[in-house]
């Protein structure tokens, strides 16, 4: 059966500033058009959400590829993950510094290993043999994320509670930042596909991942049940698995439109976490939700793009859905 393709997007969820919605909506939109193109002309679930993705971390709007977060030696260590829905293959690399995106490298993981994980030098090395050109880390660090790194450190020696450090417990959901990216994606033939990728969270230790690129907690897909992409403090989305958590809710007969917000509130409630999440089922329903003022969102169906910064209310995404 011949379905209408879907591709939803999210540029991080945080309480994104009113100077920075638009470069925010724009690397959406675009990114939106580009894992278009690919479901439009009958291509897999698969390589739209790695096309929407290379889009978001070409973009130095979002915490992914250059213009990253700066670990706490001010460097830039990468996470992603990619996951196929039709057959569960899945790659993933973590802490690579020399790989500008970070995306195909974890698609060539995919399509050529074995295995479905690999971190650091390894990760280098395995892309590296399948073609990829290794670039200095500097060419990924950008002087507003040293300036954002040199005000966290002034804040910590201050004695302050990092607000920005969304690994902070103290951490105030209003103001840090989660601009991790991510697409799923359901094709012409009933595929699914899942991608996310990060930068992690500002002066993480080095050597430190995130939810993103780890199976079931950023970023899941399973044509029988939903894919999925989150961002947010990654720790508690860990510890909860919650990208499978929200999976398995839909594979149990619940709408993503519900599943999406009561993800948010497990979080929440269960950990004190915060973060957004796009979750789309094999039957085209969809969900999207964030417990933080605002998340950079973005939808293409066959009526069309439509991008946001707010989710006014679940009634809006309910209403279209139906
Ligand atoms: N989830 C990411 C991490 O913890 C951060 C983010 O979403 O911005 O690495």
């Amino acid at each position: 059966m011949t379905r209408s393709p879907i591709l939803l997007i999210h540029g991080g969820a945080w309480d994104i500033p009113a100077d920075l919605l638009e470069a925010h909506e724009q690397g959406v939109f675009d990114a939106l058009q580009e894992g278009w193109r690919v479901l439009e002309s009958g291509g897999s679930a698969l390589d739209a959400v790695q096309s929407a993705v290379t889009s978001l971390e070409n973009d130095p709007a979002f915490d992914a590829g250059r213009g990253s977060f700066l670990t706490r030696d001010g460097r830039v260590q990468l996470d992603a993950l990619i996951m196929d829905g039709a057959t569960l293959r899945a790659g993933g690399v973590a802490c690579v510094e020399r790989i500008r995106n970070p995306i195909l490298a974890a698609r060539l993981v995919l399509d050529r290993s074995p295995h479905v994980y690999f971190v650091g030098l390894g990760a280098e090395t395995f892309a590296q043999s399948q073609g990829m050109t290794l670039i200095d880390n500097s060419e990924l660090v950008l002087d507003r994320e040293r300036r954002r790194l040199a005000e966290a450190h002034a804040r910590e020696q201050a004695g302050a509670p990092d607000r920005t450090f969304s690994g902070h417990p103290e951490s105030d959901p209003n103001e840090t930042s989660h601009d991790t990216v991510g697409a799923v994606a359901l094709d012409s033939e009933g595929r699914l596909a899942a991608a996310t990728s990060t930068g992690g969270t500002l002066n993480k230790d080095p050597g430190r991942v995130g939810d993103s690129s780890l199976i079931g907690c950023g970023c899941y897909a399973d044509n029988t049940a939903a894919a999925v992409s989150l961002t947010g403090w990654g720790e508690p989305i860990m510890k909860l698995v919650l990208g499978k958590w929200a999976t398995d809710k839909v594979l149990a007969g619940r709408s993503p439109e519900q599943v999406a917000p009561e993800a948010m509130a497990y979080l929440l409630r269960r950990l004190g976490g915060h973060g957004g999440i796009i979750l789309l089922a094999p039957d085209g329903r969809y969900g999207l939700a964030h417990n933080t003022p605002r998340m950079a969102w973005g939808i293409h169906t066959a009526a069309g793009p439509r991008t946001g910064t707010l989710l006014r209310d679940q009634d809006e995404n309910e209403s279209e859905n139906s």
